[in-house]
């Protein structure tokens, strides 16, 4: 098909390039900050039943200069090196723009995992990693993995337990890998980080009322139709907690066996319940089906989140698109040529490189609590719980009021984990959203948010390499 006419890498850096041209770099800098540092492709046998297989796998570091580089593993039939390039340098660029202080990396290993047992994927994972150990890709000030697609808690502590077993003693072990299970050195919120910051994320977009105005959609998340591709981590999260938080109406999901649509809204939380039980979303009480789970993509709707995979919007269907605003859950959901379409249609295009960094700002803080060997909150819940408390009685006593038990509870209680995740996490999101908007805002030659994204990274980037001094 032509939407294979660039790849996903050249689409990746042909947005580069169209923001370099913006920034005040020498030439050879930005040619630095562009190209992957290290590739290294591997194949090894893994035994699948009576056979022995040979995997094709790849880690990709894309940028040293900050350590340890970051990025998830993906496990899928379409990995590819062009692909893993690809998404090693957006981690480069992601980072950057919500200042997590990592080079950025990316892993895929090419197998269907849905056609492996458990056994068998517990051998490939343990393997890929016994492979990064010996090329000293693995480490806590190295290189740290986390999930991405077809990979979750379970393979992190896979990855983790066979990195002890080779460096058993190491004082920051567990810094080595993120995303994993809590009771394995992981943390709380991990797990929906992605889709959370998502929410976050388009929360803040829609809170801008002149810019809302500018494509015809007043303030606010509440009541907007939100369509979503992927009930996989990131898209499952992103709608539950937009539905639950921001009360936006879901009025079409897809999925990998179809798509399924409802005016009046879809509730997500029993949606993703009926398809753990059927193996599908279709047949979902109070939907009908769309004639093809790309379908969904082209509905009329105020915002669409692509959560599933990249170059689903191609110029074969960009046209066709109707929404408002496309976040881009998925990294690379938009080819360089729809974008174009979509930006001349009066698209706001909100780009991967920020609306899904929720995953690796709070693989940050599981990294560092890792670091630090401590939960957050743990010194301090208690002491800020008795001041409050005693602030409390204080006010009481001024006042001769009775502040109620409920009221009581909810004023004086100190933070746990989960919220001190949540909060640095939303702070994050706006904090990185409104540098972007500001700079799209100031700098007059930039028309859209993806060239100011680079523009952020690339400023970030550049000065990093500049303050280093690694040109001699
Ligand atoms: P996942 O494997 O948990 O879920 C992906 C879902 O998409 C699956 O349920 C799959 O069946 C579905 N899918 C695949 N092809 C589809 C299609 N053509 N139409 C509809 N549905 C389809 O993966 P994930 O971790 O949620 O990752 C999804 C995307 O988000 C990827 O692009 C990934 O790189 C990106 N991302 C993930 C994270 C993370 O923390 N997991 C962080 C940042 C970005």
């Amino acid at each position: 098909m032509s939407k294979q006419a660039i790849s996903f890498y050249e689409s990746v850096n042909l947005n580069f390039d169209k923001a370099a041209q913006l920034v005040d770099l020498p030439k050879g800098l930005l040619e630095q900050i562009k190209v992957c540092n290290a590739v290294y492709q591997m194949k090894f046998p893994v035994k699948v039943g009576n056979q022995i297989k040979v995997i094709e796998a790849y880690r990709v570091q894309h940028s040293h200069h900050r350590l340890p580089t970051k990025g998830g593993i993906r496990y899928s039939t379409h990995v590819n090196q062009d692909e893993v390039m690809a998404l090693a340098a957006l981690m480069t660029y992601k980072c950057a723009i919500v200042d997590v202080p990592f080079g950025g990396a990316k892993g895929g290993v090419k197998i269907n995992p849905m056609k492996f047992n458990e056994r068998q994927l517990e051998s490939v994972t343990r393997r890929y990693t016994t492979e990064l150990i010996r090329k000293n890709f693995i480490g806590p000030g190295i290189d740290v993995p986390a999930p991405d697609y077809g990979t979750g808690p379970r393979e992190m502590a896979w990855i983790l337990d066979t990195y002890l077993t080779f460096k058993n003693g190491e004082l920051d072990f567990a810094g080595c890998v993120t995303g994993k299970p809590i009771g394995q050195n992981g943390i709380r919120g991990r797990v929906e980080a992605t889709g959370r910051g998502v929410y976050y994320g388009l929360r803040e977009v829609l809170n801008h009322e002149s810019d809302m105005r500018e494509i015809g959609l007043t303030r606010g998340m509440a009541g907007k139709t939100m369509v979503i591709q992927g009930l996989g981590n990131v898209g499952s999260n992103a709608g539950l907690i937009s539905q639950n938080e921001g009360d936006a109406k879901i009025i079409a999901v897809s999925e990998y066996e179809g798509a399924v649509y409802s005016e009046k809204g879809i509730n997500v939380e029993k949606l993703i319940k009926f398809r753990n039980q059927t193996g599908s979303v279709i047949g979902f009480p109070g939907t009908k089906t769309l004639p093809s789970r790309e379908a969904a993509l082209e509905l009329e709707c105020d915002i669409l989140v692509p959560a599933a995979l990249e170059s689903v919007i191609h110029k074969e269907n960009a046209h066709r698109i109707k929404a408002k605003i496309i976040g881009e859950a998925a990294n690379g959901p938009i080819t360089f040529e729809a974008e174009q379409i979509l930006l001349d249609k009066g698209v706001l295009i909100i780009p991967d490189m920020y609306i899904n960094a929720g995953g690796v700002t709070v693989s940050y803080f599981e990294w560092l609590k890792n670091l630090s060997h401590m939960r957050f909150g743990r010194i301090e819940k208690r002491f800020n719980e008795n001041t409050y408390q005693s602030l409390v009685g204080v006010i009481e006593k001024l006042t001769g009021k009775t502040i109620g038990e409920k009221e009581k509870r909810l004023v004086t209680r100190g933070a746990d984990e989960i919220d001190l995740v949540r909060s640095g996490l939303e702070e994050t999101m706006v904090e990185a959203y409104n540098q972007i908007r500001l700079i799209g805002k100031r700098r007059k030659r930039i028309k859209d948010l993806r060239t100011a994204a680079f523009v952020s990274a690339l400023d970030k980037v550049g000065s990093d390499y500049l303050n280093l001094g690694v040109f001699p």
